[in-house]
């Protein structure tokens, strides 16, 4: 059959309030042009981000009336640790409530000034928390990460040359590796095992521990499966347990691959440092066993994470996304290629070519996209990365419009939908306006700042 269905059926629903363009028009401009500011209830597809939004099944609901929510000793740690050992085989498993609590205490542990972090890209919850402890964060992707038309099939790889070279100059400097699967910042582009096996070979040349922020494993393994030839043949439980055999340690959030609404982790296999991190986790999170979650959340951690494996589910999922990418080329509108796992970017500048980048070309396109059909996304461009510390205004090198998909939320014949808003997009695009900021917070505007139209 060509026709890949999704591969559940939905027991609980949530009604999605339909409005009228006319009415869109009226709640856009109340929200001063932000889609952060929108009601969430006045929007119809929401694509803002793939990040705690999954829809959770009915086996993990019944997790969470399992939960146990003793202080200490909790069965339900016991089933999360089992679960993420099952994967990840890691001594020390630390749960958080999200990802950037693993990262902020892993940096506090590691980081300080004078320290320099590698990833492939750092993701921006990652970098501010290495800078944050003093430390540098460096970004080594390989040069066709940066291309948008580049139809490389890891296009998170990290350029181990530069690594090589990094390792040989500042060797005292770096005390781990990291690389970040699928590279979030890059359009959630995998990375090879041929590439994770290269990075670690050069950590141990150097005696440098590797950790993986490992939000999109699962992704990422399919990826693997599909585009890198040795792996075909093998089961993606089996190509995530060797991906993180190569690895020291994990941060996780769970928002994403882990099926949960709340949640994350640090793994690692250092004891002296796991004991750091536990003192660190008792100020800040909570009791060891639970980190900063409820006995709940670590059951639905435990079921998500034999669920996000299934190969019925991460093939439906790529599928999804590739499906709208495709359709959004046909259209002609230009994208981020390959599609990554958990979104599509749309290139607003080629897309808008008469509205200049500091008119915001990708902030008028979400807007009208919510407009048109009612769809919120969010502006990776000048908007969330123009302002410069001295206050001035500098064109980013990209102006993108994030279309991130929530998972087992969307049904075909929502996405179809999207496609269809999307003619007609294509039919007015040369009537859209730019924008300009009216008012602004000092730092991270995008989420808050009011826009209105040039005039
Ligand atoms: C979401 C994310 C994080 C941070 O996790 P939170 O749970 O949002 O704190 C870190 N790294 C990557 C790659 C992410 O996508």
């Amino acid at each position: 059959m060509k026709t890949i269905i999704e591969p559940f059926r939905i027991k609980s629903v949530e009604p999605i309030r339909m409005t009228s363009r006319e009415e869109r028009k009226l709640l856009m401009r109340a929200a001063h042009y932000n889609p952060f500011l929108l009601h969430s209830d006045d929007v119809m597809i929401d694509f803002l981000t793939d990040s705690g939004t999954s829809a959770m099944s009915a086996a993990q609901w019944a997790g969470i009336m399992r939960g146990d929510e003793s202080y200490a000793g909790s069965p339900s740690f016991g089933r999360f640790e089992a679960a993420v050992r099952e994967l990840m085989p890691f001594e020390h498993i630390i749960p958080t409530h999200q990802g950037r609590a693993a990262e902020k205490i892993l940096f506090s542990i590691v980081g300080g000034k004078g320290k320099i972090i590698p990833n492939n890209a750092h993701f921006d919850t990652t970098r501010a928390n290495v800078e944050y402890s003093g430390a540098t964060a460096l970004d080594l992707l390989i040069v066709e990460g940066r291309n948008p038309s580049s139809l490389h099939p890891f296009k998170g790889n990290m350029d181990v040359q530069k690594l090589r070279t990094l390792l040989e100059a500042e060797h005292q400097s770096v005390p781990l590796v990291m690389l970040t699967l699928t590279n979030n910042s890059g359009g959630g582009q995998p990375v090879s095992m041929e590439n994770i096996k290269a990075v670690k070979a050069l950590c141990q040349e150097f005696g440098k521990p590797l950790f993986f922020d490992s939000c999109r494993f699962a992704e990422n393994a399919y990826f693997i499966k599909l585009r890198e030839p040795d792996y075909q043949h093998h089961s993606v439980k089996s190509i995530v347990r060797e991906m993180f055999s190569y690895a020291d340690g994990m941060t996780m959030s769970a928002k994403k691959d882990a099926l949960v609404n709340i949640g994350g982790w640090l793994a690692l296999n250092n004891a002296d440092w796991a004991q750091q991190a536990r003192n660190l986790l008792i100020i800040t999170e909570g009791f060891p066993t639970y980190g900063g979650l409820a006995g709940r959340d670590l059951e639905a951690i435990a079921v998500g994470l034999s669920e996000i494996v299934e190969e019925d589910y991460l093939q439906y999922r790529i599928r999804s996304t590739q499906y709208l990418g495709e359709a959004l080329l046909k259209l002609g509108i230009p994208i981020v290629q390959p599609v990554g796992g958990h979104a599509v970017y749309i290139d607003a500048k080629a897309f808008l070519p008469h509205i200049p980048a500091l008119q915001y070309p990708a902030q008028a396109l979400v807007v009208a996209m919510y407009e048109i059909g009612g769809i919120r996304a969010c502006e990776i461009g000048s908007v969330m990365f123009g302002r410069q510390t001295d206050g001035s205004e500098k064109a980013a090198a990209m102006e993108l419009v994030r279309l991130a998909i929530p998972r087992r939320v969307y049904t075909q014949s929502h996405i179809d939908y999207v496609i269809e808003c999307f003619e007609t997009i294509v039919a007015e695009k040369d009537q859209l306006r730019g924008m300009k900021i009216v008012e602004e917070p000092p730092t991270l505007r995008h989420f808050t700042a009011k826009f209105d139209w040039v005039d």
